[in-house]
């Protein structure tokens, strides 16, 4: 009756997941593989991939050689100074991501699953167009995730966004960084680390406001040290093309003249292009697609997952959701997503990295808790000028002795996190934390040494 059983909107992670696990190891009710098309208007695995999380963190490795080259030299290295070839960087990082992008296209081969390039939109409840061209399913998912949005000021025009960061011919100079989320933050050290001046500028005073208030803090102050100059409670009123150069003018009336101007300021879902309003869809008022715990949305054919409906943004959360959704429509339909402690890191210099509730979140929520903290230099950084610190915090019930949440600042806090994460999601006790030996010389051993509570609350 229809072309396809299911036509993925999409490849990026949670796409890519659901049409390959789908085509491979989904039945259908006579005992079929179902039958699964993809479509894709760019590269293969969508943002994580191409403008995401990988190139990112290959920037991230890039920016790091900078600090080990500094502490090499205080364990009694002789390097001279290098200087960073920003263009060879950049080839040999697309380079990697143009051999990733035939790796998913390998994958969803192999899986049976048939790639249709270009920008599709919706027709009716099952068919979609695609280049003038009409395919028709019993189901379409929409895994079409998101795209940053700028400002409507004067000159914005002249603004870049994080797409543009990974593509930029040269390395900026002096670069304005717009935002205070952790995309902001990792590009604002990225760029500092590299040799850019690197001045940020945010209309709030907290640094990482959806974060434990402590790490946000301590980032600013530890970025500050780096050489990052940040701009608080400041905003963009408006910016000026000059001949070699652009000119920021600020609400306070301050004024920066900068090579590049990075907007950082926010994500909304690639849900307007599809047509969905005509067919009954629901946005939310951020422009999210709504959907229930099934993720179907208010049309019966119609599911959406990923970035695109509104849930945490991040790779694994729309890998998870993606074998929900087969396992509901094709499988044992016994899974269902879980959304408690999600662990979670930030790239920036150093990394942090949080998993369960912040302080603010657990007082919210009514919760009596005890604080556990810990601020030190890292055992590396006895013998270097590296002004760098460690930051630990536990986030304690009073009443149950249940962890509730973990939060780090410091050298590879999204390695050591991750393995916490299983105490948080286990709902395990602080006594029990206390009971595990502890791997030394870490700086991972202090989370299970924090014996005094340094404050409760409220
Ligand atoms: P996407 O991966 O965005 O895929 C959607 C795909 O749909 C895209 O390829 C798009 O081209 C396509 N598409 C959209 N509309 C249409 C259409 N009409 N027709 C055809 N195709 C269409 N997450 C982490 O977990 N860790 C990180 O370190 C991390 N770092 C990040 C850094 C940055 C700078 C950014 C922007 C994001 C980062 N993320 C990170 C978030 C992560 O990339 C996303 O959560 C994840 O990619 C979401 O997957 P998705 O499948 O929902 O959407």
């Amino acid at each position: 009756m229809y072309d396809f059983d299911l036509i993925v909107i999409g490849a990026g992670s949670g796409g890519v997941r659901a049409a390959r696990m789908a085509a491979s190891q989904g039945k259908l009710a006579n005992g079929e593989r179902p039958k699964v098309a993809i479509i894709e208007r760019g590269a293969l695995g969508g943002t994580c991939v191409n403008v995401g999380c990988v190139p990112k963190k290959l920037m991230v490795y890039a920016a790091h050689v900078d600090e080990e080259m500094k502490d090499a030299r205080d364990y009694g290295w002789q390097i001279e100074h290098q200087d960073f070839d920003w263009p060879s960087f950049i080839a040999k990082k697309n380079h990697e991501i143009a051999r990733l992008n035939s790796i998913y296209g390998n994958l969803l081969a192999n899986a049976g699953v048939s790639i249709i390039h270009g920008e599709a939109s919706l027709i009716d409840a099952h068919t979609v167009s695609v280049a003038g061209e009409q395919y028709s399913a019993d189901k379409i998912l929409l895994a079409v995730g998101g795209t940053p949005v700028k400002p409507n000021i004067p000159g914005i025009e002249h603004a870049i966004v994080s797409d543009d960061a990974f593509y930029l011919p040269s390395l900026p100079k002096h670069m304005v960084i717009v935002g205070g989320g952790y995309i902001a933050l990792e590009f604002a050290c990225i760029f500092n680390a590299l040799g850019s001046e690197v001045h940020v500028i945010y209309r709030g005073s907290q640094l990482l406001r959806a974060f434990d208030h402590d790490l946000g803090k301590g980032l600013l102050h530890q970025a500050q040290q780096q050489g990052i100059v940040f701009h608080l409670t400041e905003q963009v009123n408006h910016i000026d093309k000059l001949d070699d150069s652009l000119s920021v003018q600020l609400e306070s009336g301050d004024c920066l003249q900068t090579e590049q101007v990075f907007y950082a300021t926010g994500r909304a879902a690639l849900a307007q292009q599809l047509g969905l309003d005509k067919l009954g869809v629901e946005l939310s008022e951020q422009g999210d697609i709504v959907v229930d715990d099934q993720f179907n949305t208010a049309v019966e054919s119609i599911y959406a997952l990923g970035d695109a409906i509104g849930t945490p943004a991040l790779t694994p959360v729309a890998l998870a959701q993606a074998m929900v959704f087969v396992d509901q429509q094709y499988g044992a339909g016994r899974k269902t997503m879980d959304y408690h402690a999600i662990p979670t890191a930030i790239f920036t210099a150093p990394n942090i990295a949080t998993v369960g509730l912040s302080e603010q979140q657990a007082l919210a929520q009514g919760y009596t808790i005890d604080l556990y903290t810990s601020d030190f230099k890292h055992l590396k950084h006895t013998l270097t000028e590296s002004s760098f610190r460690v930051y630990m915090k536990l986030v304690v019930d009073q009443q149950t002795g249940i962890v509730l949440g973990v939060h780090m600042i410091g050298p590879d806090a999204g390695e050591i996190i991750q393995g916490l994460a299983l105490a948080v999601k286990c709902q395990m006790q602080k006594s029990e934390l206390d009971s595990v030996i502890g791997i030394h010389p870490t700086a991972a051993e202090e989370f299970v040494t924090m014996r005094q509570v340094a404050y409760s609350k409220p």
